[in-house]
């Protein structure tokens, strides 16, 4: 069972990871892509969770993986059709997340018209952090975001600069997916994603959620 734990203590069985993909300007800048005009939506299987001290594997079709700091928002409260107003009642809580990402394998899907989901679903491509109260982080789009590999700052950026924010997305994607308790939201990564080696340490962290520290095996 792949679960998302509170620092307090509390654990949720996680249901479905939704993911965002072009949620920073300067990231799809640096992906060569256009600015999204609605969401980019995308899921990975629950079992794609590891946690903290954990090591990610690399599948042996791929020889590019790169790294994705970002905010997760995690759902504590069922809902269809929440409105924006309503939105952030739903969320129990926050963490910090990597979408590892085989980056040839999305090129090629990309190229194809193929979906995403072995690029960005493979075993271990969702690292995550304890999650810490909703209440203890008031705004979630006021936060320095920051990634690490081996010391060496390779991402850092703040979730202001998120184009589509939390309320809009719940209300959004709760239009097309029932959300349920469990369910966590990936909100996208800032720019600065690059490729990960075997033997990698990445550390990630955003103010006043936490931090994640993983390997690459
Ligand atoms: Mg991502």
């Amino acid at each position: 069972m792949s679960e998302i734990r509170f620092t307090d203590g509390e654990a949720l069985r996680v249901g479905t990871i939704i993911c965002l993909g072009r949620n920073y300007k300067e990231h799809v800048k640096e992906m060569g892509r256009d600015l999204p005009t609605q969401p980019i939506l995308f899921l990975k299987p629950a079992s794609s969770i590891i946690h903290d001290g954990e090591t990610i594997h690399t599948p042996p079709f791929s020889s590019r993986l790169h790294h994705e700091v970002e905010l997760v928002a995690v759902v504590g409260s069922d809902g269809k059709h929440i409105s924006k107003e309503k939105a952030m009642s739903h969320i129990a809580g926050y963490a910090v997340g990597l979408d590892m990402t085989l980056r040839d394998v999305q090129e090629r899907a990309i190229k194809n018209g193929w979906p995403w989901s072995v690029a960005k679903g493979f075993d271990t491509s969702a690292p995550l952090s304890n999650a810490v109260r909703a209440e203890t982080v008031p705004d979630p789009h006021v936060l320095n975001i920051e990634l690490k590999v081996n010391g060496k700052v390779r991402q850092s950026s703040n979730t202001s600069n998120m184009i589509f924010r939390l309320d809009f997305l719940v209300e959004y994607i709760s239009s097309i997916f029932r959300l349920e308790k469990g369910d966590l939201i990936f909100t996208g990564t800032p720019e600065g994603v690059d490729r990960t080696l075997s033997g990698d340490t990445l550390e990630a962290s955003i103010e006043k959620v936490g931090r994640l520290a993983v390997t690459v095996g």
